[in-house]
């Protein structure tokens, strides 16, 4: 397949190169991570731009920026600050993986960002592509990126066969990418004009391949194959898992809230105590099976009431229905009741503050609808 494609010749990558600056010097957004070379703010734009929209992302990089400047800024941050700073990007993960990556940088790198591409990859949350983005935006370093955007870019400019996470369309991208870089200088502009084409022009359906400047190099344009690469990846095989999460208040009319555990899905964010009812076969034995678990987890008896809300969500290989219930605690339970770091009793405003599950939030919000509706 490589000799059949003008883009692996010397002569096919240097044109390509010229085009795609070109295009890029013409066309490329100006966007605020890009006029910046400090490492630290394109690691933050890099991290925040996963899975999140570049619209999305602008207003919450420049809060995020203006309350942590640098990476010490963040690193003496406490956790929950970090969040409430994220609120509203969702998959916390993030916020929380670059937390700690701010505290290694502070400890074993004096507090300076670091330019060795295996320190960086070496940081929590940082992969193979954000470590080449940061050094190569950074510090113009040869470093190969392949993301969403290049790699449908790449897969179409390749014609390639495989499918693009398998190993060996893993391969060819990655020594695509590092071939498509110049030997000397300006690296960081080639990854980031293709990073653009790839993002602006061959989009996932219907690549606007007439106003595209690398059509001329496309065999996948040539061959009007463009709906059929990349190769589609074969479906998810999910697991499916049923959840009850329980809403409990008080006479104050405070809510029992637990901090999930470092082994938990959303773990370091609040949510309504929740327990897997997966095994049972009817709803009469899930209440029992949560009282139990309840037991077990607080050492207190609970009585589950009505039904709130059911919703389905996915994440990653679990698909899960989510059932919200109000239920009761005895209240000379609840005067005993001690809290600590893992659970509080929070009231509307305190719990609209904490950092939560993004279905724990949603369930959060119908209880809300539900108090304006009575
Ligand atoms: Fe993508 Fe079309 Fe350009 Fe090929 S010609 S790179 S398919 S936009």
């Amino acid at each position: 397949m490589q000799d059949e494609v003008e883009v692996w010749r010397p002569e096919g990558l240097s044109r390509l190169r010229r085009l795609a600056i070109k295009w890029f010097s013409e066309n490329g957004r100006k966007l605020p991570w890009r006029i910046t070379s400090d490492p630290y703010a394109i690691w933050v734009s890099e991290i925040m731009l996963q899975q999140t929209q570049v619209a999305t992302v602008i207003p919450f990089y420049h809060r995020f920026l203006e309350s942590f400047p640098d990476v010490v800024s963040l690193a003496d941050a406490s956790l929950d600050d970090v969040y409430r700073h994220w609120a509203g990007l969702g998959y916390y993960r993030r916020a929380r993986q670059m937390h700690q990556a701010a505290k290694v940088v502070q400890k074993e790198h004096a507090g300076v960002f670091p330019t060795d591409f295996q320190r960086v990859h070496e940081l929590p949350g940082i992969g193979r592509y954000t470590a080449g983005a940061i050094l190569s935006f950074s510090a113009d370093q040869r470093q190969p990126i392949v993301e969403a955007n290049t790699q449908r870019l790449y897969a179409r400019l390749l014609h390639l066969k495989q499918e693009t996470t398998s190993k060996a369309g893993q391969s060819h991208l990655w020594t695509f990418a590092e071939l498509v870089l110049p030997k000397q200088k300006g690296s960081g502009g080639v990854n980031q004009a293709l990073m653009e084409i790839g993002s602006q022009v061959c989009l996932p359906k219907n690549p606007l391949c007439m106003v595209c400047p690398l059509s001329d190099l496309c065999p996948t344009f040539k061959s009007g194959s463009q709906a059929k690469i990349p190769v589609p990846k074969r479906p998810k095989d999910f697991t499916d898992l049923r959840e009850i999460a329980l809403v409990i208040h008080d006479a104050k009319d405070r809510f029992l809230m637990r901090r999930c555990a470092s082994d938990e899905r959303w773990a370091g964010l609040w949510d309504f105590p929740r327990f897997d009812v997966t095994p049972c076969k009817t709803e009469a034995s899930e209440a029992a099976h949560v009282a139990m678990q309840f037991r077990e987890r607080f050492g207190k008896s609970v009585l589950i009431g009505q039904k709130l809300h059911e919703l389905k969500h996915a994440v990653t290989r679990y698909r899960i229905l989510l059932k919200g219930y109000e239920a009761e605690i005895d209240s000379s339970v609840r005067a005993k009741w001690k809290e600590d770091v893992e659970t509080v009793w929070a009231d509307a405003d305190e719990l609209s503050n904490l950092a939560l599950s993004s279905s724990g939030k949603r369930l959060w919000n119908t209880v809300l609808r539900n108090r304006n509706d009575v």
